[in-house]
């Protein structure tokens, strides 16, 4: 091999994470001797700092930086060449995500990465690689049936389950076929069993495959890496199943991370974040739950990580299989007849498993209840009856803390929270009145803190409210052992210790509880076998929001509550989910009433189709943060104008919206004033070309001296929330 002399140091392009906007939004331009191949890690000095870069591939480097003068390039520092290259795959998807979403290459890979690597040396990595591969293969060698490989240990994998016809339809057409699929199943369908029975089944078909396995939730991750890890580290080794999410510490990522990227990790389960995980011989990509809107990012780059899935699935060769009881519906919209333009299969399992129904749908029409009633006298002795029959209840309410707002009897006051565009909640147990956008807290003021009056009263009411009222209703009601009822309440306020939700969830599943209270977070995805009666007590917010997606949302809540009731046909007799509403025959609740989600997103989607919403046309948000409205709208609306006056944007124009600035909903936290701008085209290309060349308009714009005062501002591919 020729030796380069060190004057001949080949040209390096490094990707460093750079803010969105700078000057360097692509890859800079290093020395190394001798050359680095692409995807290898290397830490290198910018300015006065040393930072953690991803050699990239040639051509990304930004028009000033390749008129450098070369004697000035500085040397990369050193190579973390333990580890291997980062593939050519994974740099194309994060250059799509990147480019797609409307960020820097280099901030999408470097957040891509555990944040442990910026601080280690070629040496420690090493160390760490060779003690994982270790662990590895004594896990694996102890592992009993790992030996004995083939179709015995596999056989042996499956239990004793017998899958039912419709589980084993969906398998067949699954392996018949390409995807992407969307695995339309209902509540208790066993679309989880599914899951693994694919995934066992292409383990053993092909050595080194690998499965990515996404859950909406980190709540949710415990109960299906339990159920993964049971069916496949007997036979893979406890190596062979990891997880990824915010709730790992930094080494635990780190190491997650590495056993993905060698290939000791055959399972990756793990939230959005881990759509961007180097996974080398990735085969499938399950999204379970893949209607919920967690797998969104909000922050950063705003990536979709369900939609990066199915693009993921296709530049890796990778089958991908979207499951849910009631799918987005643009995922349903793309599982139409190919006839009709559908890119999806749609496999479908519409019966539970066993005998389980779904539950029975009752309404209460709330407008023959007595005022400011909150739980009907029917509903109440439902209840009670269910806790006589040694059964459980879950009543849910998206809404915690004790009310939502305390106002003055005698004036006007009410808990406004000084910083934000909305109230303060009314917390009791700490008696405090707490802001849940800013964080701004404060005791409850003894008297009225406007006119002195000692009368302030709680407006409204939220979880905790619920669970004192219902603790007081059915004071008198005995369990079967003669006991006193058990209520237990489940929201962000009493999970925020760790491992109280896991507590608090056993005790639900070992029957010490018999009413669970709680928000939408007891709602999703957790398999709770005793629970006879599931009730929404006030879901009538969302029917008349502004934001087009709120009756798709509270749809999919209310099923996927619903989903929670009956799921063992043993217990459930018959199980009933109870609705209290002002609007009982709002055709959102007459399709729950059957179930019929087919129904509910035909009737959304030809509304969606008429008024050219998505999936019909494209959005994007731009929004912009500042000290005042007229600054952050001014803003919008200047880089709008500016767009008109931009032959490459200009030329655009005619295949785009762009709506006039507004204040967002929540127009004003911790004394930010937020302003919004929708930018919408039938065309999701044109709708790109536009935002790539307009992101420059959007940057000028800011540095003129009417836009001084804007801090920030961001474009939200996709956006969920308009
Ligand atoms: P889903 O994910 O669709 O809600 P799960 O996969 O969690 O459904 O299945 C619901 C329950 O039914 C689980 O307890 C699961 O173990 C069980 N189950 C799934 N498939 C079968 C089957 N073929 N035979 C018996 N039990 C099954
Ligand atoms: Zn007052
Ligand atoms: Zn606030």
């Amino acid at each position: 091999m020729p030796q380069t002399p060190p004057p001949n140091a080949s040209l390096t392009q490094v990707l460093v994470h750079t803010p969105v906007y700078s000057q360097m939004a692509g890859a800079l331009t290093y020395l190394s001797e001798p050359p680095l191949a692409p995807g290898t890690l290397v830490r290198v000095p910018l300015g006065p700092r040393e930072l953690l870069g991803v050699v990239w591939d040639n051509g990304t480097s930004s028009p000033s930086d390749t008129q450098l003068d070369s004697a000035r390039l500085r040397p990369v520092t050193a190579a973390l060449d333990a580890l291997p290259p980062l593939s050519a795959n994974w740099r194309a998807f994060i250059t799509f995500a990147a480019s797609y979403y409307q960020r820097a290459t280099g901030e999408v890979a470097l957040a891509a990465l555990p944040p442990q690597l910026r601080d280690m040396s070629s040496v420690q990595l090493a160390r760490r690689l060779k003690k994982l591969a270790k662990n590895a293969q004594t896990s694996s060698d102890a592992a009993p049936e790992a030996s004995s490989a083939g179709s015995n240990g596999f056989e042996s994998t499956m239990h004793s389950i017998v899958l039912s016809d419709e589980q084993t339809r969906a398998i067949s057409e699954f392996h018949r076929n390409d995807g992407p699929f969307l695995l339309f199943g209902a509540t208790g369908s066993g679309k989880t069993e599914v899951f693994m029975h694919c995934t066992a089944e292409l383990l053993a078909r092909t050595p080194d495959a690998q499965v990515l396995v996404m859950v909406p939730e980190i709540n949710l991750t415990p109960q299906l890496e339990a159920r993964f890890q049971a069916r496949f580290c007997k036979r893979y080794g406890e190596e062979a199943v990891v997880s990824m999410h915010s709730g790992m510490t930094p080494a635990q990522r780190l190491n997650a991370w590495l056993a993905a990227h060698s290939g000791t990790a055959r399972i990756v389960l793990g939230t959005r974040m881990a759509v961007f995980a180097s996974i080398p011989q990735l085969k499938l990509i399950i999204v379970d739950e893949e209607h919920d809107p967690s797998y969104k990012s909000h922050e950063g780059a705003r990536y979709s990580a369900r939609d990066l899935a199915v693009y993921r699935g296709r530049l890796d060769g990778a089958k991908v299989l979207l499951g849910s009881a009631t799918p987005s519906l643009e995922s349903w919209h793309h599982s139409r007849p190919a006839a009709e333009g559908g890119r999806y299969q749609r496999l479908e399992m519409p019966s539970r498993i066993g005998s389980g129904q779904l539950p029975l749908v009752r309404r209460v029409d709330m407008n023959h209840q007595p005022k400011s009633c909150i739980v009907s006298a029917p509903l109440l002795a439902a209840i009670a009856q269910r806790i006589a029959q040694g059964e459980q209840s879950m009543v849910f309410l998206n809404r915690r803390g004790y009310a939502p707002v305390l106002q003055c009897t005698d004036c006007e006051w009410k808990s406004e929270c000084p910083n934000c565009s909305a109230y303060r909640v009314f917390h009791k147990i700490d008696q405090t009145l707490r802001c849940h956008h800013c964080g701004f807290t404060e005791r409850v003021p003894r008297a009225c803190p406007a006119c002195g009056n000692p009368d302030i009263a709680p407006l409204g009411r939220g979880t905790e409210r619920l669970e004192e009222h219902l603790a007081e209703l059915l004071a008198d009601i005995r369990r079967p052992d003669g006991q006193a009822v058990r209520i237990v309440r489940i929201d962000a306020d009493t999970t925020r210790h760790k491992g109280a939700l896991e507590s608090q969830l056993a005790q639900v599943h070992a029957g010490e509880v018999d009413v669970l209270v709680g928000t939408q977070m007891i709602a999703k995805g957790h398999d709770f076998r005793r629970i006879t009666l599931v009730a929404a007590v006030n879901p009538d917010n969302a029917l008349f929001s502004s934001d087009f997606r709120a009756p798709e949302r509270l749809f999919s809540l209310l099923m996927q509550a619903a989903g929670r009731a009956g799921r063992d046909s043993a217990v459930a007799g018959s199980s009933e989910m109870w609705l209290q509403s002002f609007h009982p025959t709002h055709p959102l609740f007459e399709a729950l009433k059957t179930h019929d989600y087919p129904a509910f997103a035909a009737s959304q989607l030809k509304e969606r189709q008429q008024a050219g919403m998505p999936p019909f046309s494209f959005q994007a948000l731009v929004r912009a943060e500042a000290r005042s409205q007229d600054i952050a709208q001014g803003f919008l609306n200047a880089a709008s104008r500016a767009a008109a006056g931009q032959s490459d944007t200009a030329a655009l124009l005619a295949h785009l919206t762009l709506y006039p600035a507004v204040p967002m909903s929540m127009a004003r936290i911790a004394n930010i004033e937020r302003a919004q701008m929708l930018v919408e085209s039938s065309s999701r290309a044109a709708l790109q070309r536009f935002l790539t060349a307009w992101q420059g308009v959007l940057h000028n714009t800011r540095s003129l001296p009417d836009c001084k005062g804007v801090l920030r501002w961001a474009i939200d591919v996709d956006p969920l929330n308009v």
